[in-house]
């Protein structure tokens, strides 16, 4: 159904930059209205309201740090004023401080705990909130809503040199999965998606030389970097009805990252 999600209003953090981009376009291609959040990066979440408009979308760009309670709940509020509620929450904002453990500082690491994992918990608890206090709407959608954490194949790959990250992502599984059993009672789906290697600013400086690219695919069974557009088609159909009997799941989309290809020539 090409309008799966018809009525439905979602949050997407970070959707001025590569996957939140991909992920917002392709929930309002699924017919959702999307706020567009964006840390400092204006002029991104305009292009990203943009695009959403000009294939005859509705979007709404709101700035918040997703690290600050404070702003996560006006965002929230604002969402409500303008739409209503909130029916889909993705938490995908996120960024890497990388460091050598013993050269790290306390800031580095903070900094990537609070966006990753802190500003996750802040977007899921008033996500919560508000679908709780709105309730079912069997005719929108069969949960109550849904709510998706951005995690990495960092959630089960140890990752040196990038310490804080992989903690982040390692939290953002129990955060997620305890999560889901807190609140699937309340007919509230939570999953995360797990992405490898997708071509976006975060990883640039991995995959800007051809032998860099390379090495990178030594890592990819599947022999491709994915696409931003991957992701978003993923998320679009986590969050559908079609999806409905899934909670508490992380989705690996990773071209085989996490079948450990090192093995594949080692017998
Ligand atoms: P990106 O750098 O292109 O986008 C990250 C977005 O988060 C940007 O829009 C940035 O402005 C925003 N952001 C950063 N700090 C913020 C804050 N405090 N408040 C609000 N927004 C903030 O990177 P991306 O690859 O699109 O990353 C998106 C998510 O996907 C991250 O959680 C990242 O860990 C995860 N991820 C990416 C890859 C990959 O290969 N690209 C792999 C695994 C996981």
């Amino acid at each position: 159904d090409p309008r799966r999600l018809a009525n439905q209003i979602a949050l997407v953090t970070g959707a001025s930059s590569g996957i939140g981009v991909a992920v917002a376009v392709a929930l309002a291609a699924h017919g959702a209205s999307v706020v567009v959040n964006y840390g400092h990066d204006e002029e991104g979440a305009n292009a990203t309201v943009a695009t959403i408009e000009a294939a005859g979308g509705t979007a709404l760009a709101i700035k918040a740090d997703v690290s600050k309670e404070d702003e996560v709940q006006a965002m929230f509020k604002q969402t409500i004023e303008r739409f209503g509620t909130v029916h889909i929450v993705v938490a995908n904002a996120g960024l890497q401080v990388d460091s050598p453990l013993i050269d790290m500082t306390l800031a580095q690491w903070q900094k990537v705990i609070d966006v990753n994992l802190t500003g996750q918990f802040l977007c899921l608890r008033e996500g919560a909130r508000e679908f709780i206090r709105r309730g079912e709407q069997p005719d929108i959608s069969r949960a109550t809503g849904k709510l998706i954490c951005m995690s990495s194949v960092h959630e089960v790959i140890p990752w040196a040199g990038h310490v804080n990250y992989a903690a982040s992502k390692g939290g953002i599984m129990q955060l997620m999965k305890s999560t889901a059993q807190e609140l699937a009672p309340h007919k509230i789906r939570v999953n995360s998606i797990a992405p490898g290697a997708i071509a976006t600013p975060i990883n640039l400086s991995a995959r800007d030389t051809p032998e860099e690219e390379k090495a990178l695919l030594t890592l990819i069974p599947y022999n491709r970097v994915g696409d931003p557009a991957d992701i978003g088609n993923l998320a679009a159909w986590l969050v559908s009805d079609e999806a409905d009997y899934i909670t508490g799941q992380t989705i690996f989309m990773d071209g085989g990252m996490t079948l450990y290809p090192g093995f594949a020539d080692n017998g």
